[in-house]
Order: structure tokens, then sequence, then C-alpha cells
């Protein structure tokens, strides 16, 4: 019964940090900070990161 294991209660997406390594937008961090101040999967590496919007295709 040990207290004080969740500190923040709004916990950050789990990216998967050997997809994150080599990307350029995350800086190996899987995850980009949003303009709300808000953790998300980094959409340059992340598979599961795109799920809102309507984006569709790889690249611009
Ligand atoms: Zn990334």
């Amino acid at each position: 019964m040990a207290y004080g294991a969740h500190r923040s209660p709004l916990l950050p997406p789990r990216p998967d940090l050997t997809l994150a390594r080599d990307c350029e937008q995350c800086l190996g961090w899987g995850t980009v900070v949003t303009r709300d101040g808000d953790h998300e999967l980094c959409r340059g590496c992340q598979p599961g990161a795109l799920d809102e919007e309507g984006c569709s295709g790889p690249g611009l």
C-alpha cells in the first residue's frame, strides 16, 4: 500500500522509443508537445499517432 505512485494525472502516451530514436521531429522522445502543452505521439515516427484529423497518406 504505497501512495504517491502516480504523480501526474495526465500521463503522456507511450511511444515506441525504438521508432523514435532516429526521428528528427521528436528528437528521440516519441512524443511532441502541442500548442496546448499536451503530449501526443509524434506523427513522424509513431504509427499510432494518426487517429485524429483526416490526414491520410505519408508526407504532404
Ligand atoms: Zn518522432
